[in-house]
């Protein structure tokens, strides 16, 4: 007896082609604004924020949220918001979940 055990693959690899993939931007959202006070609405773009530590705009169009929580820690913005605020008391959950 010939225990021959061929497990065959049997996995369906579906392998689909990531091409032509639509371009889509994101855009501002007023939640960037409620989580970091320090941005605003760009007048760049609707795919721009803007800082008012830094006073500069940054594009939010590839991360969104992620970009902004990107530029908060950046050393430039790091420097600019620490060296301007003589209170050093972040808000810790001042917003309560309701
Ligand atoms: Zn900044």
């Amino acid at each position: 007896m010939s225990a021959s055990d061929g497990e065959q693959d049997a996995e369906t690899d579906v392998d689909e082609p990531k091409r032509k993939r639509p371009k889509v931007l994101q855009k501002y959202l007023p939640g960037y604004q409620v989580k970091y006070p320090a941005i605003r609405h760009s007048s760049v773009s609707e795919n721009h924020a803007y800082c008012t530590v830094c006073r500069c705009d940054f594009g939010v169009g590839h991360g969104g949220m992620g970009d902004v929580e990107k530029h908060i820690r950046t050393t430039k913005h790091v420097v600019k918001a620490g060296s301007g605020a003589s209170c050093a008391r972040p808000i810790q959950n001042f917003l309560t979940n309701s």
